[in-house]
């Protein structure tokens, strides 16, 4: 059993498929699991979903998601977001609103349970300090948590303690045990942690009697094109910008 784990993709077309392409490469996956904000920000919305929708699926709803298809969720993004919000909302043909309006807030797949921000607030906290990861963990029906949100990469173990935020380091297989866990895989369309390269996990599970593996991943993607087409569509040069420099 082996799931690509991807998350805000934001409407990343290059970055998505770059992704994809490196994963088959590395072994390949059975399924899609994605932690939500597919739209929202870049030029693809339409594709990026066609594209997801294309592998089998298992992906939970985001704030951008949900923006797109009603404004009045973006009432707190700023105005380069919520203009984005308003682009994207036009750009999406009836049936790819209704599979957005079709994602539950909270999903599971196995020992994962997966969320776009948190179990406390899934649409809306980002999961960054061990307050809100006891809250999930105080939540959570499963071994192990996916989230996204915050585009940023880490690892947080439930231990005696309390929560401990690690590192989720590159190219490294990380064993899961039986210590529960939250993973966060980094954004596909729109990395913040000054790294431009999208990044991605893989979750892998060959042996049933071991809990398996996550190992995640970076990959360079034809980001120039990308930002060719945010230009032709006329979307805000800070979103074609924040691009190179992974913030
Ligand atoms: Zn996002």
């Amino acid at each position: 059993m082996r799931a690509l784990i991807v998350s805000d993709i934001h409407s990343n077309l290059e970055a998505l498929e770059a992704v994809i392409a490196d994963a088959q490469g590395r072994g390949g996956f059975d399924v899609i699991w994605c932690l939500g904000d597919s739209v929202g920000y870049g030029p693809d919305p339409a594709a990026c979903l066609d594209l997801l929708q294309s592998f089998p699926l298992v992906s939970v709803a985001g704030n951008h998601d949900r923006a797109a298809l009603d404004l009045r969720e973006s009432a707190d993004f700023n105005s380069a977001a919520a203009y984005s919000a308003n682009w994207t909302a036009r750009q999406l043909p009836e049936g790819h609103r209704g599979f957005l309006a079709g994602l539950p807030e909270v999903a599971t797949a196995g020992a994962f349970t997966l969320v776009h921000g948190s179990l406390r607030a899934p649409l809306r906290e980002y999961l960054l300090n061990e307050e809100a990861a006891a809250s999930t963990f105080g939540r959570l029906t499963t071994s192990y948590c996916l989230v996204g949100h915050s585009h940023l990469p880490f690892l947080c173990l439930e231990n005696r303690d309390g929560p401990r935020f690690v590192q989720f380091s590159e190219n490294e297989a990380f064993a899961l045990d039986e210590r529960r866990l939250i993973a966060n895989a980094g954004s596909v369309g729109q990395p913040r942690d000054y790294d431009p390269r999208p990044s991605y996990a893989i979750y892998v599970r060959e042996d049933p009697e071991s809990s398996g593996f996550l190992e995640r991943h970076r990959v360079e993607y034809a980001r120039a094109a990308t930002q060719e087409k945010m230009r032709t569509a006329g979307l805000p040069r800070s979103l074609i910008d924040r691009l190179d420099h992974g913030v």
